[in-house]
């Protein structure tokens, strides 16, 4: 009998006998778990454009581009033709000592509209990994420079950068980091400069300014110690749709180069037209050391990601092989063919297509909608980066009181959501909107009115 058709309890049952999922509490999904606590678990049969349908056939807006990836849309018919190309030609293949088509034209294709300076692209697959290859590339260049004195990292507070030990201890969320501490490097911490944070009266410009001033004292104090600094560009994401002023990027381009200090812009989240420009770090009119991407590299259909660097880092690394200089990490999985196939199907996409001019308007049009939000007694604050837009939901909005953690507010938000047939997963008690491009005025219409009985929920 086929399976497809069993409703969501049958599948829930089957899923919970074996699946551990990620990022989760499985108790919370389990019997027995305290009605105020507990998290649906929807099993998901199809998807098309915003929208996901579950094997019930109930269909869910996916307001959150499942997990930041899904950049045009489910199953959007150019990548999965150029998924079904590829399919016919090579699956995968080793990229040591092999090369192919896919990974060629798309690291041509992305160092075509990268900032510029960056001349190189080296695979992984997936964001953490990334992570991990851009900090062992940033220690190595200094050490194959003859610099073996800087073994140190700058991360920001509130930054994130995957769950991986060494992206985890970038990574300044006590959630996630606190049991492995014991396990992890220990970064040099920068203050955030999220404008939220900034003092009353000061402009997020401001803010960004003084925040340098921070990293300055860091860098003064410790610089010729530290391979690099890590930043999330204009958004620090999984902390909590923190926003800064691009001035903070170009100050800290300009710290890092008087300190020998390499820059590595985390592009994971942000990257692909999210923030309203192809990449965040353009909008600071600055080019990184190293440029991490995935999530929207593949617009969710593979797992994929790219570190790009320069041709100085690169050459530091190029020599005869008993000089032991060469960058020797690798991924079984890296450079895949059908994740590049569809990846540089993206980037002709945005090539083809006026995608950040259509993003324009309909950030324009998020805004238009979330505004009345920012009224509601229980919010301090309604922010918007692009294609980006997060409502800060606060016990008290004046005096921007959060609400204790263990209450899990957000999770209020986000059951009501789900029960209205809209996937929103606030962090903590940050509600946000990243949806899918595709998403038209008639779905952000839905996405606010769900929104605004969410904050209800959550604030009753
Ligand atoms: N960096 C940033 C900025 C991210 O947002 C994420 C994932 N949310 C990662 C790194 C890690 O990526 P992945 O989940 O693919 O390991």
């Amino acid at each position: 009998m086929p399976m497809t058709h069993t409703d969501n309890a049958a599948w829930n049952a089957r899923d919970l006998a074996v699946l551990w999922h990620p990022c989760t509490q499985m108790h919370d999904h389990g019997d027995g778990v305290a009605a105020n606590h507990a998290i649906p678990l929807l099993p998901i049969r199809s998807a098309q454009g915003a929208w996901l349908t579950d094997m019930d056939g109930k269909r869910h807006l996916d307001a959150v581009s499942s997990w930041w990836t899904c950049l045009f849309g489910h199953r959007d018919p150019r990548l999965v033709a150029a998924l079904e190309r590829q399919l016919h030609e090579l699956d995968h293949v080793l990229l040591a000592g092999f090369g192919h088509a896919p990974a060629i034209e798309l690291a041509e294709a992305l160092l075509r509209v990268a900032p510029p300076g960056l001349a190189k692209v080296f695979y992984a697959d997936n964001g953490s990994a990334a992570v991990e290859v851009a900090l062992k590339m940033a220690f190595h260049f200094h050490r194959n420079q003859g610099d073996g004195r800087r073994t140190k990292f700058i991360a920001l507070h509130g930054g994130y950068h995957g769950e991986t030990l060494g992206a985890l201890a970038m990574t300044d969320i006590p959630l996630y980091r606190k049991t492995y501490a014991p396990l992890l490097l220990e970064p040099l911490l920068a203050p955030s400069p999220d404008a939220y944070l900034g003092e009353a009266g000061q402009s997020p410009q401001d803010c960004a300014r003084r925040v340098a001033e921070g990293l300055r004292e860091v860098l003064e104090r410790h610089g010729d110690e530290v391979c690099a600094l890590i930043v999330e560009p204009l958004v620090q994401c999984a902390g909590g749709m923190r926003m800064h002023h691009p001035t903070y990027l170009t100050e800290a381009r300009k710290l890092c180069d008087a300190h020998g200090v390499l820059l590595i812009c985390d592009e994971i989240a942000v990257g692909f037209g999210r923030t309203g420009t192809l990449f965040a770090c353009e909008q600071a009119g600055i080019s990184p050391d190293l440029m991490l991407l995935s999530k929207g590299l593949t617009g969710g259909m593979l797992p994929l990601s790219a570190v790009l660097t320069t041709q100085r880092i690169y050459d530091a690394f190029y020599a005869d092989y008993a000089a032991s200089k060469a960058f020797l990490h690798s991924h079984s999985y890296t450079g895949n063919p059908l994740a590049c196939a569809v990846a540089r199907e993206v980037l002709r996409t945005f090539a083809s297509e006026p995608i950040i001019e259509r993003n324009r308007v309909t950030s324009a049009t998020m805004a238009r909608l979330a505004a009345p939000l920012a009224e509601h007694p229980h919010v301090a604050q309604v922010r918007q980066t692009g294609m980006i837009l997060a409502i800060e939901m606060a016990a008290d909005a004046r005096t921007r009181t959060p609400w204790p953690a263990q209450e899990r507010r957000g999770l209020r938000a986000y059951r009501h959501a789900l029960a209205r047939g809209v996937l929103l997963r606030p962090l903590g008690d940050v509600l946000y909107w990243m949806p899918p491009y595709c998403v038209d005025e008639d779905e952000l219409h839905l996405l606010a009115q769900v929104s605004a009985e969410a904050i209800d929920a959550a604030s009753a």
